[in-house]
């Protein structure tokens, strides 16, 4: 059973958008990580306090939370327990805090802000297999890493705030402004003892693998995230993420179109009137399909499941088979005479039937 949203912010259920706002503070700031390091208890109800408030601090979620409970947010468009991860959280924060306590601490002056490392980005090419059967890629970066040695101190421009703040006089009185501490960044350090061969921070670059595991079905243009593989931050902050790129190496054969593949096969004149067995290359292998006697060009013959499975569900894409008869262009004396002795010959004379649908007809089939 899970807990009443309610009972987690310790609140009435008639209780005042103020009030919620008033009671999720309290509780972010006495469970906030920066304050209870290691404890995953508090992390929990930390994390509990900030879903509670997702939902009871919007009036729309929050009236279908009180007509129907949690099941509310069962399934799509909601978020489980635990679905929300820190990032989420701290985003919360702009407005509960305000604009001046963005991001992780800074309220209660309990410190500065965390800074976060920058993300790194990087490219990579998958083949059609690697995005069918999803893949595991080592992945060289150049990251900035702290270099051994380096020590970081209280930054004495803001002390330690991040913050710098600027008092004016005004004609309308004396205004208190805050702003970044252009010294440190806001990071409320500055490097104390730096090693030779690193950067004004401390840094230096390292080469290092790092693996990415690929899922099934990525698409050129999609970016997956890595975190904490990015640089890392002077100081005591969190390393930023590695943001890798999706491209695709075309293949020779299959032309991918969504999670479809497309495969045009090339037969003889004879295998058309004949009927033919054919080897088709699919990503996974080859696979023999065989084609009936009189089949016309231009027919497609769909593999089930034989194309791509979608990233975001167990369905999987087709393999669409465009068949191509094959007219040849150079004939002997003995064939041309065959098929001159042909021209009028009913057997040869084109009478579509229903089965035999035209281009269009096939096209409005395949995006209906
Ligand atoms: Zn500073």
């Amino acid at each position: 059973m899970k807990e009443d949203y309610y009972d987690i912010l310790g609140i009435s259920k008639s209780a005042s958008e103020s009030e919620i706002k008033k009671a999720y503070r309290k509780l972010a700031i006495k469970y906030h990580p920066d304050k209870n390091p290691g404890d995953k208890n508090a992390e929990e109800k930390f994390k509990k306090a900030a879903e509670a408030y997702e939902v009871l601090g919007n009036s729309e979620k929050r009236s279908k939370y009180d007509q129907f409970g949690h099941s509310a947010f069962d399934g799509a468009g909601g978020f489980g327990a635990g679905g929300m991860n820190m990032d989420d959280i701290f985003s919360q924060f702009g407005d509960i805090f305000g604009g001046a306590f963005s991001g992780f601490g800074g309220f209660g002056g309990s410190g500065q802000r965390t800074i976060k490392g920058s993300n790194l980005r990087i490219r990579v090419k998958l083949d059609l297999k690697e995005i069918v059967l999803g893949c595991e890629k080592k992945i060289k970066v150049k990251r900035k890493i702290k270099a051994p040695g380096v020590t970081y101190k209280s930054c004495p421009s803001c002390n330690g705030t991040g913050q710098v703040m600027r008092v004016t006089n005004t004609i309308l009185g004396r205004m208190q402004s805050s702003s970044t501490c252009p010294t440190c960044s806001g990071s409320g350090q500055v490097v104390s003892n730096r090693p030779p061969n690193t950067d004004s921070n401390g840094l230096l670059f390292s080469d290092e693998t790092v693996l990415v595991k690929i899922p099934s079905g990525v698409e050129e243009g999609m970016q997956l995230k890595v975190s904490g593989k990015g640089n890392d931050s002077p100081g005591s902050g969190v390393p930023g993420d590695l943001i890798v790129l999706i491209q695709e190496n075309e293949h020779p054969n299959l032309k991918r179109e969504g999670n479809n593949l497309h495969y045009d096969l090339y037969i003889s004149i004879s295998d058309a009137v004949l009927g033919v067995s054919k080897e088709i290359e699919t990503v996974t292998g080859n696979v023999r399909i065989k084609l009936e006697s009189g089949i016309q060009s231009g027919k497609i013959l769909r593999l089930r499941g034989k194309g791509i499975s979608s990233v975001n569900s167990y369905s999987a894409g087709d393999l669409l088979v465009h068949v191509n008869v094959w007219t040849p262009k150079i004939l002997n004396k003995e064939q041309k005479l065959f098929f001159e002795s042909m021209k009028d010959n009913d057997n040869f004379t084109p009478s579509p039937e229903k089965g035999d649908k035209s281009f269009f007809e096939k096209v409005k089939d395949m995006f209906s």
